[in-house]
């Protein structure tokens, strides 16, 4: 039998949802799922796989010098700045890595009646993502820890991060034994300065988060949702400025979309991660890529 087709909402989606419905009906997947055939993958910053390797679970009890090479290797170019930060976390890393790039892939819950939420025409629609770090304290109390890489936020506005706190949630859905306590939010500015700011949930906070995006889900899926734009100070940088401007003249932006867009593809696999999990809680497996270094 094959298997039921399944639409993704991640927290990109989410959050164009919230921004413009215009843009976000044109690229959700839930939706029209196009792409500019110009489109490319913007990168990973460079820093995060050296810190998956610096933070990977096998090698946490390794002597640190035999480490350290390895997370430059894998920062290239960035090893200056890695280096930096693996010198401060090394002050402040009071915990044990459980796993890190890992996916989550949760059912959403129909606020609206029983089940899960589905799509008009059947297929199942789940919240995916991926969480760079999950990390357990000494007290066993377990933490994601969430690597921001851009200026620093007001802590009030940290406490609002709700794609982390939705990954929380997603990662408990996942694996209903699993229990998470806050956030560890691990901010890396640009010129290289670093903090650690702790979230803890309050009691109910994630079940409460699941609400919130089960109502966001549920909206999104309605066929009868008015797809209106909300032009602002995102637009510039909006891939559907074209067809918009079009619209907003009150013109058919067909022959433009199916010239210049395409269905976006699947999200690429990368190395090591079929099977949701890229680099698990093994204590001695060694992630795929560095399989053959010297140790
Ligand atoms: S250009 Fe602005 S208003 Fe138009 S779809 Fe894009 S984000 Fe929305």
């Amino acid at each position: 039998m094959a298997a039921m087709a399944v639409v993704a909402i991640t927290a990109t989606e989410r959050a164009a949802f919230k921004r413009c419905r215009r843009a976000w009906s044109l690229s959700a997947r839930v939706r029209r799922g196009l792409e500019p055939r110009a489109a490319v993958r913007t990168a990973e910053h460079p820093a995060r796989e050296a810190l998956a390797v610096h933070y990977f679970p096998g090698m946490w009890s390794w002597d640190r010098a035999i480490v350290r090479p390895l997370v430059l290797k894998a920062a290239g170019a960035a090893s200056p700045y890695v280096e930096k930060y693996v010198d401060w976390a090394s002050g402040i890393d009071e915990f044990e890595p459980l796993r890190v790039e890992f996916d989550y892939d949760a059912a959403i819950p129909n606020p609206r009646g029983d089940g899960d939420l589905a799509t008009p025409d059947g297929r199942a629609v789940r919240y995916q993502g991926r969480a760079h770090a999950l990390v357990v304290e000494e007290n066993r109390t377990q933490w994601l820890l969430v690597h921001r890489f851009g200026p620093w936020t007001d802590g009030a506005v940290l406490r609002l991060d709700e794609a982390a706190v939705a990954s929380a949630w997603a990662w408990e859905q996942t694996f209903l034994d699993a229990r998470i306590s806050g956030i560890l939010f691990n901010e890396l500015t640009l010129e290289g300065r670093f903090r650690r700011t702790r979230l803890r949930l309050a009691p109910g906070a994630l079940a409460h988060a699941g609400r919130q995006l089960a109502q966001e889900a549920a909206e999104m899926l309605d066929p009868s949702l008015a797809l209106y734009p909300t032009p602002g100070p995102h637009c510039p940088a909006c891939p559907f400025l074209a067809p918009c401007a079009l619209m907003q003249d009150g013109q058919d932006a067909e022959d433009l979309l199916a010239r210049d867009y395409r269905p976006r593809p699947p999200e690429p696999l990368e190395e090591g991660r079929l099977g949701g999990a890229t680099w698990g809680m093994g204590r001695g497996a060694v992630p795929p890529r560095f399989a053959n270094d010297d140790r």
